[in-house]
């Protein structure tokens, strides 16, 4: 098992920066970004195939339609949850009659979605 991958970004080799530049002389050229793989870290990551976001989304629009094949999704999926709202008292800050600020409270609502325990139905 090699202990590098070359980057699957479709333009790496385009991006100009000098870590990609190689060659001597009149002879340079932009090479695709070679990546060590020297940890289970960045084994199990996607940037073990990618050098940076760049890249990986490069790569994801020119492949999207065979990525999507893979795993097709033809409904929506669903995760039952609880929303709580529940309100609290709060305060802001605003302009009064001095050019001041005043501190001012309010009644404010927070909504929060709760996970449901399916066993507990
Ligand atoms: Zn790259």
């Amino acid at each position: 098992m090699s202990d590098y991958n070359w980057c699957h970004g479709t333009n790496c080799h385009t991006q100009q920066t000098q870590s990609r530049v190689r060659g001597s002389g009149t002879n340079k050229v932009l090479r695709t970004i070679k990546i060590k793989v020297d940890s289970e870290y960045i084994r199990q990551s996607i940037f073990s195939h990618f050098c940076n976001q760049r890249c990986l989304m490069d790569f994801l629009n020119v492949h999207k339609d065979r990525i999507v094949a893979l795993a097709p999704r033809r409904e929506a999926l669903e995760t039952p949850i609880k929303v709580v709202k529940e309100k609290y008292e709060s305060y802001r800050y605003e302009h009064n009659n001095n050019g001041d600020y005043e501190r001012m409270p309010y009644q404010a609502t927070r909504t929060t979605i709760k996970s449901v325990d399916n066993d507990n139905g």
